[in-house]
């Protein structure tokens, strides 16, 4: 088996573990879990995204939460973005990256924003050249790339159709977004080297919802096809309005836990990150999706 030494994790869970949760975190809630994450290790957070109030309420102080934690240095903050109002907000409150998003599956797309993917697409440049102009970094995520519930299998074809599309609008850092928890190890495999070897200048991130036990699996073949970049979200907690039955990431704790088990870097301190799990449990009021939390470290079996 072929491993990296070290891979890259991006903490997600303040925005895709929250965005689903009944209960809405203060910003001061919020502030304290990102620098605690920042204090735990992590290099890239995405800190929260920039859409209607009205439709995800979750986060609508993501604006209040960049002015309070632009000054880290060193740590790449992101936030995901649906629009030009979104990109807008996104410089006023000192956002330095942003990511857009697209699906692969024709009919979850038009459910999401009531466009096709390629006209979706094609919208995107108006955004990306005013987000650039303003200094900000853009990069651009393809949700279901592996399979839609309301599709199934989406063609590899149409997948690269639009990672096309992102580079045709100057974008190059793209992630697979495994949304639905469909995406199988053999797949993602065959997906990950195709990718890299046709467009070998994408700096690829992948994006593993845990809904059927597959997103362990899926991030170590992953990395078998040369995949370094992965984001995972504190505790597992989140799911997706969209999907039917939708799990949340997979847990943060347990991909550290696995990465250092396993002697692969992931700057990220397992110890802190167990206790945070446990206290964004506690302040959401029940149980996430993490092994780890269950079960302790192996580690500790030893001693
Ligand atoms: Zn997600």
């Amino acid at each position: 088996m072929i491993l990296p030494a070290r891979v890259k994790l991006c903490e997600v869970g303040l925005r895709d573990g929250l965005q689903n949760e009944p209960k809405i975190l203060t910003v001061s809630e919020k502030l304290k879990l990102a620098e605690s994450l920042i204090d735990a290790g992590f290099k890239v957070i995405e800190l929260g995204s920039f859409m209607s109030p009205k439709a995800v309420p979750q986060m609508a102080d993501t604006d209040e939460l960049f002015k309070l934690l632009k000054s880290v240095k060193g740590v790449e903050l992101r936030a995901l973005v649906a629009n030009k109002r979104g990109v807008e907000r996104a410089i006023d409150c000192g956002c330095r990256k942003i990511k857009l998003n697209v699906s692969a599956s024709k009919r979850h797309n038009l459910a999401n924003i009531n466009k096709t993917p390629r006209e979706t697409v094609a919208g995107f440049n108006e955004n990306v050249d005013l987000a650039l102009k303003n200094g900000l970094e853009v990069s651009g995520s393809i949700s279901m790339p592996f399979g839609s519930p309301w599709e199934g299998l989406i063609p590899v074809e149409d997948v690269e159709g639009i990672v096309e599309a992102y580079l045709g609008v100057g974008i190059k850092e793209i992630s697979l977004s495994d949304a639905a928890g469909v995406a199988t190890p053999k797949q993602v495999y065959d997906m990950c080297r195709s990718m890299q070897k046709k467009y070998p200048d994408v700096i690829w991130w992948l994006h593993f919802h845990n809904t059927r036990g597959m997103a362990m699996a899926n991030i170590l073949a992953s990395m078998e096809a040369g995949i370094r970049n992965f984001d995972t979200a504190l505790g597992g907690f989140g799911g997706c309005p969209f999907v039917p039955g939708a799990a949340g990431n997979v847990s943060s704790e347990d991909v550290v836990h696995m990465m250092d088990e396993m002697g692969i870097e992931t700057g990220i301190d397992i110890l802190k990150l167990i206790e945070l799990s446990r206290n964004l449990q506690a302040i959401l009021g029940h149980k996430g999706d993490s092994y780890i939390i269950k079960a302790g470290r192996s580690k500790d079996l030893f001693k």
